[in-house]
């Protein structure tokens, strides 16, 4: 740290991504990126784009936003792009939470909330998720706070009903009510049409995951045209030019091409259930996922060792060193060659250490 450090920064603990290994011997499922490319009509947007790059992007990113509103049933007005749903994430936080609108959120989900909200400078409040990993709706009812919940939930895979969500929606009607829907494309219902009937739910959702552009970064928000508004004067008065045209046409060729991010979600969902099959037959526990990861454990096999194990075969998966979660391990469903790869590797470390 510097001298010059300010120092309403200097307790700040900055969210850790997950590791992006320089070279590429491993089978990665540590991130929850799409193992498929974008579309060739994504790539060859965005490498013609590319020629433009002399002039700035689209500030209202007119023909992307548009296609997705027709795509989501919403306005135009009802949609807002950003820089990957961090940003969208964090632009809800300032726009939404302060002294008397703390932010809550389960003690177990996204890691970045957390951090959202310290650099914000915003109190905040943590609920403790059931032991079954799940969270009880009833915690949420009338609290009167600034909620933000993902859903499906990560690192558990788990979902709250679109009735569920309404419920809290309905009952918070003075506060702004987030649900961060990164992984809906694979399971769970979308609280997206809930928008038409109640002014305070933003949802949030991503092209990182289902439409294969994390590198990209271009996440988006859906709710109400005044919380649109407010989320535009936060976007101008930081960066009008978040979305860069690489990502901008690279963005509208994957919503033309629907069906193969369809179709991908499909397979990750076969996958997905080959994989847990696999893993339970191994003895590992976990509940089913709405996401395209899976979250488990071995009552024999403690959680680190298992992911060094992995690693040391070249499989990368997120371990995450925190009380709760010590035993297990968060993996990404990639192709069906790579979870193949994957179980086999798992038979193997099994069979050394038991
Ligand atoms: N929400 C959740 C629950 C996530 O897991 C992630 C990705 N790590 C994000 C939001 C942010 O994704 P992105 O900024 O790539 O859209």
């Amino acid at each position: 740290m510097s001298a010059y450090f300010s120092e309403k920064y200097k307790s700040l603990t900055p969210y850790t991504p997950g590791e992006q290994p320089k070279d590429t011997v491993y089978v990665k499922l540590n991130t929850n990126e799409s193992p498929y490319p974008p579309s060739d009509r994504a790539i060859a947007a965005a490498a013609e784009a590319a020629g433009k790059l002399n002039l700035y992007p689209d500030p209202e990113c007119f023909a992307l936003t548009s296609k997705l509103a027709e795509i989501l049933g919403v306005d135009r007005e009802e949609v807002l792009l950003t820089n990957g749903s961090d940003e969208i994430l964090n632009f809800a936080f300032m726009a939404y939470c302060d002294e008397s609108h703390p932010a809550v959120f389960p003690d177990i989900t996204y890691g970045f909330y957390k951090v959202f909200a310290q650099i914000n400078n915003i109190p905040y409040e943590t609920v403790p998720l059931k032991d079954d990993f799940s969270i009880d709706v009833t915690d949420y009812i009338g609290i009167n706070k600034t909620v933000f919940i993902a859903n499906p939930n990560a690192p558990t895979g788990l979902a709250l009903t679109r009735d569920e969500i309404e419920q809290i929606v309905k009952s918070n009607p003075d506060n702004v009510v987030v649900i961060d829907e990164a992984y809906i494309d694979f399971g769970g219902e979308s609280a997206v049409p809930l928008i038409k009937k109640y002014d305070n739910l933003l949802v949030t959702q991503t092209f990182s995951k289902s439409r294969s552009m994390a590198g990209a970064r271009l996440g988006f928000g859906v709710g109400c045209k005044e919380l649109i508004r407010d989320l535009n004067t936060i976007k101008y008065s930081t960066n009008p030019y978040n979305i860069n045209m690489m990502t901008m046409a690279a963005g509208l060729g994957m919503l033309e091409d629907e069906d193969v991010t369809r179709a991908r979600c499909a397979e990750i969902r076969e996958t997905r259930a080959y994989t847990l099959c696999e893993l339970r037959r191994l003895g590992f526990e976990g509940a089913d996922s709405e996401t395209n990861f899976v979250f488990v454990r071995h009552p024999k096999l403690d959680g680190s060792t298992y992911y060094a194990k992995l690693r040391e075969n070249g499989i990368l998966v997120r371990h995450f060193d925190t009380e709760r979660l010590r035993e297990y391990n968060r993996i990404t469903i990639g192709t069906k060659e790579q979870m193949e790869k994957f179980i086999q590797v798992t038979e193997k470390i099994l069979e050394e250490a038991l």
